[in-house]
């Protein structure tokens, strides 16, 4: 079997403070203008392509009111352009969505809502009805689609002029240039309602970006939040010494091993450790020396284990090697390169350098055995080490070996 040293931890990320409740939160201040950008021109390019089957039926629509009041020619060539437009702005849209360009997405846009804004607003020059009635119905259309078109482009107040002023100022050419006793009438009207038009357009662009910029600030709010969280399960779950697992989490990769040993049964084993007269080392050289040398250990340990096994604090001065898809002859072999490593290698203490040794009780998982059973035997392994004079391996008991009587008393095969 090919061991790994595991590779070094890498520092915990810090998580930001979060804002107190009482402080007022200065959104516009936290939010980068370019950040608020993109989000304004996805949520215009979102609206757009939502709105794409009922721009395509507009179309349609003035296609029929037209016909037979301007040349079929006209009209289809109208017709087309307009195809060929909303296919090109369909495909820029699904391109932008895509690549989340601020700089290639707002420039796009751009261009194609000022082609957009004159196609409807060249219609009223194109078709210049002769009827009156033709005329009203022609330019009553165009402002509907103005009007209805300003919740699309509310965020982008520039878009939402271009597609307001473009038509509506050709509407004006047109009553200007087919004059009319009415045109005065209407060309009032028509005033009043791009005045009206603006003022409601700026009045819902406000409220987009304040509602965006809510948005954005609830997602930094959610972000931080994950890291946070995520900082308290890591603390939930380390020992704050040493900072492997604690024995809360041991259990529960016991558990998760045993489940895995019984679905794809592959071995495992534990290696249980103990630093041999540790109480000596505290009482000759302090309790925050001791702590020192724990760390020292553990980072002995680590260099004999592999990255996907398990290191864990059980308890004062003993650690829970788990070793996965490990049978207990490999875990033997592990077990005594940890012990060399630990006594070879002489740790200082308060600049006098010391030889500590550890003691091992190893056991491999026997199918059916409880979780507390599989620990209980690599404990007692441990105490016969200990017994047997200290710096020294011991196997466990064979699980199937025990008196039948016990082995039924605690445990039951799963
Ligand atoms: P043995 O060889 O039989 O294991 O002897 P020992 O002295 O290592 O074992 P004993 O159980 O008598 O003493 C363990 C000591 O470890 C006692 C306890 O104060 C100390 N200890 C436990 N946790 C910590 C810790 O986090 N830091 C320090 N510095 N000492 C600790
Ligand atoms: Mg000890
Ligand atoms: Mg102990």
């Amino acid at each position: 079997m090919h061991w790994k040293p595991n590779p070094p931890e890498t520092p915990e990320r810090s998580v930001e403070r979060p804002l107190p409740a009482t402080e007022t939160i200065e959104i516009e201040s936290q939010i980068s203008k370019e950040e608020l950008k993109l989000e304004k021109v996805l949520d215009v390019l979102l609206s757009i392509r939502c709105s794409m089957p009922s721009t395509m039926m507009t179309v349609i629509l003035l296609l029929c009111v037209m016909a037979g009041m301007v040349p079929s020619a006209l009209l289809a060539a109208w017709g087309g352009a307009q195809a060929v437009c909303q296919t090109i702005r369909y495909l820029f849209i699904r391109w932008a969505q895509r690549k989340r360009s601020l700089v290639w997405s707002a420039r796009g846009l751009l261009i194609i809502t000022l082609i957009d804004a004159n196609l409807w607003g060249g219609a009223v020059l194109a078709f210049r009805p002769t009827q009156l009635s033709h005329q009203i119905a022609l330019y009553l259309l165009i402002n509907i689609i103005c009007s209805a078109r300003i919740p699309i482009f509310a965020p982008l107040p520039l878009m939402q002029t271009i597609q307001i002023v473009i038509p509506t100022g050709m509407i004006l050419a047109g009553l200007c240039t087919s004059w009319s006793p009415l045109s005065p009438l209407l060309i009032v009207c028509e005033l009043a309602w791009l005045v009206n038009l603006v003022r409601l357009s700026w009045r819902i662009g406000n409220r987009v970006e304040g509602s965006l910029l809510l948005r954005l600030e609830n997602a930094r709010l959610v972000v931080a939040l994950q890291e946070a969280l995520n900082q308290v399960r890591q603390l939930a779950i380390r020992d704050a010494l040493t900072g492997i697992y604690n024995r809360y989490h041991l259990i529960d990769v016991l558990q998760r091993e045993i489940d895995n040993h019984h679905r794809h049964l592959t071995p495992v084993s534990i290696v249980l450790l103990d630093v041999d007269h540790f109480k000596k080392i505290n009482d000759t050289h302090g309790h925050p020396a001791g702590d020192r040398v724990l760390q020292d250990v553990v980072a002995l340990v680590k260099t004999q284990i592999r990255s996907i096994d398990t290191l864990a604090r059980y308890g004062g001065e003993e650690f829970v090697c788990i070793l996965p898809n490990t049978a207990e002859e490999a875990a033997l072999s592990v077990a005594e390169r940890i012990r060399l490593s630990v006594c070879c290698q002489p740790l200082s203490v308060d600049g006098q350098d010391i030889t500590l040794t550890v003691s091992i009780g190893v056991a491999e998982y026997a199918p059916g055995e409880l979780l507390q059973s599989w620990l209980g035997r690599a404990d007692r392994a441990l105490y016969r080490a200990k017994r047997n004079g200290r710096n020294r391996i011991e196997r466990a008991d064979n699980w199937r070996n025990r008196l039948p009587s016990l082995a039924s008393a605690d445990e039951s095969p799963t």
